[in-house]
């Protein structure tokens, strides 16, 4: 998500619902601490297709997420598909071997911005009819770029909205086991980021 006013930056007449909560979080984008690196021998290095079971808390030990029940999440280490601090930590690490680290929010989902929580008239929000706090809605700004924002609070006359990222301004920690470690293909070199089972896609 791009730094700086979201405010005034909304065109509202696009806004959707996207969905209603509660929010799946899955590991994604940005993020650097980095106790449990392996000493920098083989396997996770960039380039390299990992797959990753993981559980994310926060700083009083909630559990936000976690890829347990589903299959190990896969990425492609060095490009970016997860948040920095967890990508650090990962580094070097091999099929087996698991750690827990703790991620500051400048190497996750960055810094809570006031500037980004605001509130709009509700007139602006016609359409929606069942409009509740914790709803998700989509917005873009001036250039395009689309935007989820939260409903944080329903007033009298206007809505709070928040567009940080549900987890800005967050310690998080994780506890990560390695699954397997491949070779990346060509392709999936090419375009940053895993392909299911190895084969090609539609982009
Ligand atoms: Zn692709």
């Amino acid at each position: 998500m791009p730094k700086g006013t979201f405010g005034l930056l909304i065109r509202w007449s696009s806004v959707q619902i996207a969905h209603a909560p509660p929010y799946t979080i899955r590991v994604s984008k940005k993020g650097s601490p980095f106790l449990c690196k392996g000493e920098d021998k083989n396997d996770s290095k960039k380039d390299k297709v990992v797959e990753m079971h993981y559980t994310l808390k926060n700083d009083v030990g909630d559990v936000l997420d976690s890829s347990k029940g589903q299959a190990p999440m896969p990425f492609l280490q060095g490009h970016g598909n997860i948040i920095p601090g967890l990508e650090k930590a990962v580094e070097g690490m091999k099929a087996g071997e698991s750690c827990d680290v703790s991620v500051e929010p400048a190497e996750a989902y960055g810094d809570l911005h006031s500037e980004a929580i605001q509130e709009i008239p509700k007139e602006a929000l016609q359409g929606i009819d069942n409009l509740v706090v914790g709803m998700e809605l989509q917005s873009q700004d001036e250039q395009g770029n689309s935007l989820i924002v939260r409903v944080t609070a329903i007033n009298k006359d206007s809505v709070t909205i928040d567009a940080n990222h549900p987890l800005a301004g967050q310690t998080l920690s994780f506890s990560v086991s390695i699954e397997s470690v491949r070779d990346a293909t060509k392709e999936e070199l090419e375009h940053g980021h895993i392909h299911a089972h190895g084969g090609s896609c539609s982009h």
